[in-house]
């Protein structure tokens, strides 16, 4: 059994583990993405051949551009009754275990790992692999299966490969140093089809977003003197288009590339809960500013929900990027 600690584990530390264990979930963050999907994946399909259970556990559906992951139908929302207890939960790409959503059986903090780059992780876990400077939580995952001798296979390397290009944008995003393209020349080299990920990940879009993300480009406010550049998508939006809400990620990143914008927001207002995405280009830390209401996330990307109205949602951002002296 391994002992609760408040600081972090080393490969080492986490490898053994990772032998000892017979058995394995995955769980992904709720409203899953490349990084928390993939990662899980990765490490999986590199533990299975070793003879271990692995089973992975996400509590929303796949989004559709995540289905050609690797193993992506055997993402559940259940897990078997009969896992043994000493059952390891790798908790990915995770800054809490709240973020795993409501539907997780109770976890023993000693069956607990917690492998993720997010900065403030809360360390719920007994084992807590964090590497904030990696751009993914995908390539956390690569040191562990180098430092157990496991074969990168073509699916392991597209599963990270994938981790790789949605953290950093496809590359864009500031987080792409010289070693994750490195890394990222290393996974094509095993195999990992990177048009396929570009295709599903970056393109491939349906009629619905596009006209979607037209109209919320559209209505979309610049304030602050042209520092902050926000809008709104909100059920009755996503009726009009015969969208869903899969049909809205790539919209902030429209609204953070308009000249001059520091910080970008997009609220979604679904079903009566308001989401927030805040975007930054570098001088505002919204990680700080989604902590603050709830929410968290990187430097340049975060996200909270706002538990209340949306033009308080709305109120409550301005209000904090003031503070932040935007
Ligand atoms: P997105 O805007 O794409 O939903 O989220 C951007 C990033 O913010 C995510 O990758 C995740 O790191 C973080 N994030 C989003 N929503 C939440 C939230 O409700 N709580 C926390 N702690 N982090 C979030
Ligand atoms: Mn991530």
């Amino acid at each position: 059994m391994i002992e609760s600690k408040q600081r972090l584990a080393t490969t080492a530390e986490v490898v053994a583990e990772l032998r000892a264990r017979r058995a394995f979930v995955m769980v992904s963050h709720v409203k899953p993405d490349g990084d928390t999907l993939g990662a899980g994946l990765a490490l999986g399909l590199a533990l299975r051949p070793l003879g271990k259970r692995v089973y992975y556990f996400q509590q929303d559906p796949i989004p559709r551009n995540l289905r050609f992951l690797p193993d992506a139908d055997k993402v559940s929302r259940t897990v078997p009754d009969d896992l043994p207890p000493d059952t390891l939960w790798v908790f990915c790409d995770m800054s809490d275990s709240s973020r795993a959503g409501e539907f997780l059986p109770p976890i023993a903090r000693s069956n607990m790992l917690n492998v993720d780059h997010h900065l403030k992780n809360s360390h719920f876990a007994a084992l807590n692999y964090i590497l904030e400077r990696e751009s993914s939580t995908g390539t956390c995952v690569l040191r562990l299966l180098k430092e157990l001798g496991a074969p990168i296979t073509p699916p392991i390397a597209t599963a990270l490969l994938t981790t790789i290009m949605t953290d950093t944008g496809g590359f864009m995003h500031s987080n792409t140093n010289a070693e994750v393209l490195r890394i990222s020349a290393e996974m094509m080299e095993r195999g990992a089809d990177k048009d396929l990920i570009t295709n599903e990940i970056f393109a491939n879009k349906r009629f619905a977003a596009i006209t979607l993300v037209g109209e919320a480009l559209a209505t979309a406010h610049i304030e602050q003197n042209g520092r902050f550049c926000w809008s709104v998508v909100d059920d009755a939006m996503l009726v009009r288009h015969g969208a869903d809400g899969e049909d809205t990620e790539e919209i902030v990143q429209h609204l953070r590339s308009v000249e001059g914008v520091e910080v970008a927001a997009l609220f979604k207002s679904f079903e009566g809960d308001v989401r927030v995405s805040l975007r930054s280009n570098g001088r505002v830390n919204v990680q700080s500013i989604a902590a603050a209401l709830g929410g968290g996330g990187h430097f340049r990307a975060s996200g909270l929900t706002y538990p209340g109205s949306l033009p308080a949602a709305i109120e409550a951002v301005r209000a904090a990027l003031r503070a932040e002296g935007l």
